[in-house]
């Protein structure tokens, strides 16, 4: 069944009331054990706060009206921050439920819990709250690894799907290295939740169009959710991928997002020593560039203005909304 509320950061809201929509994008994200790292740059939430509002801003003028950040509840989340956000700026944010994969997250308190448990973990933060903010989580993240995933894995998938099975709330999900997409779509499924409530995430990272196609062809959505990081595939790849899956009739599956961070904590990743030194080797990864760059190609390319509409509006409302998902089952 569809949803009829969806549950944002600050408070239900109707599906038509999203707008134009980005899915996978982020404001907060820290590794585990982030704050440990003397050596790292402090986090300075003023700071990080005025950033944000001037990103969120640009996005408004943009028409973006809702910005989901399916931030892991492993990697750094803070959903009043975003409730915050949100208040101060206007931008409808929605937060996530759910850990992240085995080898980036924090792996130990989930590794001795059974499946049940998360679950109800996962329901709570959906029916009642984060903690004690009563911020609620509008949608489940998952996240699987490399070519395989493990064990660890499949449990919080399978709690993912429970807890979303149970409230009607979509499934965002991270993948590593375009893999293991099908492996999510049958975990999910498997617990009776239609592909059409998940979008495969980082889909986009691999030239492989036939893999997107086939995640498609089954229901599910395909998240081409990284433009502007061109260390795994060019923007120009993505493009073509994304037409040709419009071309193979499924504009209807299709998701446009960047992963963008506006405040990395601590330090990213071992090729950067800071979150700076990052963007100086990504410059065009910033959460405007499908409204300057991208849009205007895939037009060039073919689609027309009611495609971008369904693309920007209509798959996220229908996604989100558990519309998709319903009509799997009609
Ligand atoms: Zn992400």
């Amino acid at each position: 069944m569809a949803t009829q509320t969806i549950q944002t950061t600050t408070g239900s809201a109707s599906p038509d009331e999203l707008g134009r929509t980005l899915i996978h994008e982020h404001v907060l994200v820290g590794f585990p054990g982030w704050d440990l790292d003397a050596k790292a740059p402090r986090f300075k939430r003023d700071e990080v706060m005025a950033r944000a509002m001037d990103r969120m801003q640009e996005l408004l003028d943009l028409g973006v009206a809702t910005f989901v950040d399916p931030c892991p509840m492993d990697l750094g989340r803070d959903v009043e921050f975003l409730a915050e956000l949100s208040q101060k700026s206007g931008m409808r944010i929605i937060c996530t439920t759910g850990a992240y994969m085995e080898a980036e997250g924090i792996t130990h308190t989930f590794r001795h819990l059974p499946v049940e448990e998360i679950t109800e973990i996962y329901l709570e933060e959906i029916t009642r709250g984060v903690g004690d903010t009563g911020i609620k989580a509008g949608a489940v993240k998952i996240a699987t690894g490399s070519r395989i995933v493990s064990e660890y894995e499949k449990k919080l998938v399978t709690a993912g799907a429970r807890a979303a099975k149970e409230t009607g709330v979509p499934i965002i999900s991270h993948t590593q290295d375009a893999s293991c997409g099908h492996d999510q779509i049958d975990l999910v499924t498997g617990e009776g939740v239609p592909a059409g409530r998940l979008v495969v995430g980082h889909s986009d990272g691999t030239e492989d169009h036939w893999y997107q196609r086939s995640l498609a062809e089954r229901g599910a959505f395909v998240g081409f959710d990284r433009f502007g990081i061109s260390i795994f595939v060019s923007d120009e790849v993505r493009i073509r991928n994304v037409l040709r899956l419009a071309e193979a009739g499924h504009t209807e599956r299709i998701l446009l997002s960047h992963d963008s961070i506006v405040c990395w904590l601590g330090r990213p990743v071992p090729f950067a020593s800071c979150y700076e030194d990052m963007l100086e080797m990504l410059p065009d990864w910033h959460p405007t560039l499908i409204f300057r760059k991208v849009i205007p190609q895939l037009l060039e390319g073919g689609l027309g203005k009611d495609d971008i509409e369904m693309i920007l509006v209509d798959n996220p409302r229908r996604l989100i909304s558990g519309a998709a998902g319903a009509e799997d089952l009609a």
